[in-house]
């Protein structure tokens, strides 16, 4: 059910840093730290304004992803940045459906013609799901069947090779006191989503698209959500800004 891939950890930079210069600092300096770990795929996200100097000082050893983007047809959407103009920068891979993006701006329609425009783009859709709350009965597990079947139902299984599924749950995100899931609930919950892609897809696509982790990962539990929780890798907000602990992060999960 669980196929071994080459952990992805992603950066999910949110509205940070505040300058261009800061940003490439950043980059560089995660560049620097990483250069000998092989067999990681690591991709940042920056703000969409900083990815092309980002990009321009990372090279080729790390993607870049942007954090959204508008899906449709025609110029007129004042504010927005296309999928085009995304692909163009050279960013491979897209956040769709964030929750403080489901919060405030994407419908679960929305999402859905998101995850589908990026997927037959050729970019990489990192779709976002997870429950509010954890509750003692378990609600929680319908929520996150909802997003999923919401978000991908109508897709064609000739777009799934792009799909990449990170499970956030929100009061994970942020969290002021740095409570990540455990690893066993974790588990539980990538089997519970494995499950809801094959009954979509059927075993074959299902057992190949990925699960990330995300919320409050940090250098003390990383290793053991990706071993134990057996996801393909995490999707890393606030500690991706806080290079040497990114840096650590990474090499822990290589060691
Ligand atoms: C996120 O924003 O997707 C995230 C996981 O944030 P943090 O790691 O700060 O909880």
């Amino acid at each position: 059910m669980f196929k071994k891939t080459k952990p992805l950890i992603i950066a999910n930079w949110k509205m940070n840093p505040e300058t261009e210069q800061e940003a490439k600092t950043i980059a560089s300096d995660i560049k620097e730290g990483i250069k000998n770990i092989k067999g990681i795929n690591t991709v940042i996200c920056p703000p969409v304004i900083f990815i092309d100097s980002v990009k321009k000082t990372l090279g080729k050893t790390i993607l870049l992803g942007a954090q959204d983007a508008f899906v449709g047809n025609g110029s007129s959407h004042t504010g927005e940045i296309s999928l085009e103009m995304i692909k163009k920068t050279g960013a491979k891979y897209i956040l769709v459906g964030h929750s403080e993006r489901r919060e405030t701006e994407d419908t679960e329609e929305e999402i859905r013609e998101k995850v589908s425009g990026v997927l037959k783009s050729g970019l990489k859709a990192v779709l976002c799901i997870g429950e509010n709350e954890r509750s003692e009965h378990g609600d929680y597990y319908h929520e996150v069947k909802i997003q999923i079947i919401s978000a991908l139902t109508g897709l064609q299984k000739k777009y799934t090779k792009n799909l990449v599924i990170a499970y956030e749950p929100v009061w994970a995100i942020g969290n002021k006191d740095n409570t990540a899931l455990n690893s066993e609930s974790l588990y539980e919950m990538a089997i519970f989503i494995k499950k809801i892609l094959n009954d979509i897809f059927g075993q074959e696509i299902a057992k190949n698209i990925p699960i990330l982790y995300g919320g409050s990962v940090n250098k003390n539990n990383a290793k053991e959500l990706m071993e134990n929780g057996k996801v393909n890798g995490l999707l890393i907000g606030r500690e991706s800004l806080k290079v040497q602990n990114f840096i650590e992060i990474i090499k822990k999960i290589k060691a």
